[in-house]
């Protein structure tokens, strides 16, 4: 990290010395002259506490920050060192319950770039540390439409092909056209396409090749310059049914309204969003829960050979009587049952305790095995 300061400061004072003589500065040569590529380094034993919104304490034995793509092939061979790698994003899908005793790899690249538009469409070349909520504004305002739905969702860019994020009725797989991946482990740079990523519900082929493998560099989002609003999700669906004509503007400023109303706040309580994915079960499951428990929040999902049905996973843990509940200094939010929340507890364990707490309720009282949508890092 050192070196990449000085580095700075070195370009910096170049720009003034430049700026007071009169002459040019050609920022690129500069950096490649210092081969910055190369000047940033590993260093150890990096706090981890303010770079993942549940607020809890953790160090990265190891810790990479990448600032250029250049930097993955000139550091490959350091980073194939370590069998134990991780991406950090914004940290706002984890859970740190431990020290990590391996690399922690911080990408910080930047940039947005229109690739392609005609009348209809626009291709954004998009980097992957840009902030996905700003995006969201950015495309907004360039009248680029279809990410509005996924208003406010916390992170970088280049976690949203990795979870397939989603939100009131969108899931922005539906916009991506391809997404460029350095593979840290046959140190190459790849594309991979729209089919080659096999989204699935907070799911892709990325996410399944395990941490540390595929590094997300850019992400290409096909948007429309027409919009073509999504209004199936309900609170979506009731809010404008009385509006003659709905504007992508009104969707974002909704869902913002929304959010902020139920979902609490990083910055002010420590959280990483929904902590469990809606279970999806089968028919017969459905029909016997159902009987039991009328008020069952369910939707169906086409599939062969039978219908299943994705299971509020809120609903169930508001049910097992753990929504507003503490334990200790963390607890259940008071408006979303999905959300655990950190008041003030620097062990990421004992959110991993109520975790297990809740999973064992819902398994005893539905047969339903909640699985966590966030990512428990340092087990
Ligand atoms: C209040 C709140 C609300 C939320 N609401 C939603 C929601 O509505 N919908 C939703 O889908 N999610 C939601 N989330 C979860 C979270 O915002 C998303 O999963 C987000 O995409 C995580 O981005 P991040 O940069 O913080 O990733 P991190 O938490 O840093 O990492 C998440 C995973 O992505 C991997 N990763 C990160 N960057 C890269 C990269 N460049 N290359 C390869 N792998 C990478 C990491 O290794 C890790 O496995 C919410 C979170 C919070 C705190």
């Amino acid at each position: 990290m050192k070196h990449v300061q000085y580095a700075t400061l070195w370009v910096k004072a170049q720009v003034a010395l430049a700026s007071i003589s009169g002459a040019s500065v050609n920022c690129g040569s500069l950096f490649k002259s210092l081969e910055l590529v190369k000047l940033s380094s590993i260093t150890t034993d990096i706090a981890l506490d303010n770079l993942n919104t549940f607020d809890v304490t953790a160090t990265a034995s190891n810790f990479l920050r990448i600032d250029h793509i250049e930097q993955l092939d000139s550091h490959a061979e350091e980073i194939a060192a370590f069998p134990e790698r991780f991406i950090l994003g914004a940290g706002s899908n984890l859970l740190f319950v431990g020290d990590y005793d391996g690399l922690v790899i911080y990408p910080q690249l930047k940039g947005i770039q229109v690739v392609r538009e005609d009348q209809k469409q626009v291709i954004l070349r998009v980097a992957a540390s840009e902030n996905w909520h700003e995006l969201v504004i950015y495309c907004l305002k360039q009248g680029f439409f279809g990410l509005e739905n996924l208003a406010l969702i916390p992170g970088t860019v280049g976690a949203s092909p990795v979870q397939n994020i989603g939100a009131y009725g969108v899931e922005v797989e539906s916009f991506i056209q391809r997404v460029q991946c350095y593979d840290l482990k046959q140190q190459k740079m790849y594309w991979l396409s729209h089919a080659d990523c096999q989204f699935a519900y907070r799911d892709s082929f990325i996410k399944r090749a395990g941490q540390g493998r595929y590094l997300v560099t850019n992400v290409e989002f096909r948007l429309s310059k027409t919009s073509n609003l999504v209004l199936t999700y309900k609170p979506l669906r009731e809010y404008f049914a009385s509006f003659e004509q709905v504007t992508a503007q009104q969707v974002f400023d909704r869902v913002c309204q929304v959010r902020t109303q139920k979902l609490p706040d990083p910055k002010l309580l420590a959280n990483a969003g929904s902590f469990f994915k809606n279970p999806v079960i089968g028919e017969k499951h459905y029909q016997n829960l159902i009987n039991l428990f009328p008020q069952l929040v369910a939707y169906p999902i086409k599939s062969e050979p039978e219908t299943r049905y994705k299971i509020a996973a809120g609903w169930l843990i508001e049910k097992a009587g753990f929504k507003g509940k503490s334990f200790g200094k963390v607890g259940v939010h008071k408006e979303q049952a999905l959300v655990l929340v950190n008041y003030s507890d620097d062990d990421g364990n004992n959110i991993l305790l109520l975790a297990e707490k809740i999973i064992e309720s819902i398994w005893k009282m539905f047969s339903i095995k909640l699985e966590p949508e966030v990512r428990i890092i340092g087990q």
